[in-house]
Parts: C-alpha cells; sequence; structure tokens
C-alpha cells in the first residue's frame, strides 16, 4: 500500500492518499482544504477512482474539502458518531472560530469505532479514540495508522476545544492506542510521521 502526503490549509493539516499500486483506486484521508492539489496528486499517482473519504473527526482543517471531493468522485464520507453534527456547522467544526467557511457535507458512513471497512480493497479498521473530540478515531490499513490529531510525532492533539475531554483521551491512548501489539507507521494529522510503539515509549502517560 503507498501512502501520499500532501499538508493543506492553513493549519497545515495533513491529506492521504492511500492505494494499492496499479488499482487505480485509493482512499483520501482528512481531505481538509486545497481540493485542487488533493486531485492533482492523485492524478500524478494515477488514482481515477475515490472510493471513501475517511475523516480522522470533524475538525475544519480536517474537512474542508470533503464536499466538493464527494461531489467530484462519488467517495462515500466516514465519519465517527459523535462527529457527524460538525459536518454541518462551522460552528461545531470550529471554523468560524479560524475565520473560515467549510463548505457542509452529509456523511454516507456514520462510525462507531470497531468496524472494518472496505476502502479501495483496503481494509481499513476502526479504532475509536475519543478525547481531543469526542468522534476521533484512528484507521488502521496494514501497517498504517492514519490518527488525525490524536497522535503527533512526540504530542498528542489539544484539549481546549468543545467536546474535547483529558479524561476520556487518558483513556483511548493507555486502554486503545496502548493495547496494540503490532507497531505501525502512524501518520499524523499534523507534522511528520511517526511510529506507535516510539510514541508508546515517549510519553510516560501511555504506560501508566
Ligand atoms: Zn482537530
Ligand atoms: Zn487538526
Amino acid at each position: 500500500m503507498k501512502v501520499v502526503q500532501i499538508a493543506v490549509g492553513q493549519m497545515m493539516a495533513n491529506a492521504f492518499a492511500a492505494y494499492n499500486e496499479g488499482s487505480g483506486k485509493a482512499f483520501v484521508v482528512d481531505p481538509g482544504a486545497d481540493y485542487d492539489r488533493i486531485v492533482k496528486r492523485l492524478d500524478e499517482n494515477g488514482i481515477t477512482e475515490v472510493t471513501h473519504i475517511l475523516l480522522t473527526h470533524g475538525h475544519f482543517d480536517h474537512i474542508g474539502a470533503a464536499a466538493r471531493l464527494k461531489a467530484q468522485t462519488g467517495a462515500k464520507v466516514c465519519v465517527h458518531r459523535r462527529d457527524a453534527s460538525m459536518l454541518q456547522s462551522d460552528t461545531e467544526n470550529l471554523a468560524a472560530l479560524f475565520g473560515e467557511h467549510i463548505e457542509p457535507v452529509e456523511p454516507d458512513v456514520v462510525l462507531e469505532g470497531g468496524e472494518t471497512l472496505l476502502a479501495a480493497d483496503i481494509a481499513v479498521e476502526v479504532l475509536h479514540t475519543p478525547g481531543h473530540s469526542g468522534g476521533s478515531v484512528c484507521y488502521i490499513a496494514n501497517d498504517a495508522m492514519f490518527s488525525g490529531d490524536t497522535l503527533f510525532y512526540r504530542g498528542i492533539g489539544r484539549t481546549d476545544f468543545p467536546g474535547s475531554s483529558a479524561r476520556e483521551y487518558i483513556r483511548s491512548l493507555q486502554n486503545v492506542l496502548g493495547g496494540l501489539h503490532k507497531d505501525y507507521t502512524v501518520y499524523t494529522g499534523h507534522g511528520i510521521k511517526t511510529t506507535l510503539f516510539s510514541e508508546l515509549q515517549s510519553f510516560p502517560y501511555l504506560q501508566l
């Protein structure tokens, strides 16, 4: 599976396209902004079909190009139940707070966590990891994890937004991510990629 990273928007959120080489099909994680740049990178990589738009959570910097990408490709928009209403509200998705407007988009698949999707013929497991937002999820596909704002290189996301919960966050880090027995390359929502085990070892709160 190949992963293409595209930093988009004023917050430099990472959008990703993941695909099996030669298949022409991809799923896109967090198309946060810059629709034209995302499509250009898809074209460069021979992608002719986007099957799913996988949102790690509902904040504006991760969803901004989802409506247009869905309209142009017919891809299914997937988001966790607890963040679903953010896709329709600039207040809830924090766009208003940062002086932006997000084109609202209807989710096609409302996630609970624990399910496995077949996206671009790739099995994608959904882990519900609330904390940064109530509906934050991490997606696992092959050896890759797409962590959104739940896990960064040597850091975690903010917990001071409406819907954030430090208590839930600690539980997600300890019990959900901390309970995984396989190392993954972690493609983070902002900044560079990392690995799960290096983060588990870096942070004392993950070892409690
Ligand atoms: Zn966020
Ligand atoms: Zn973000």
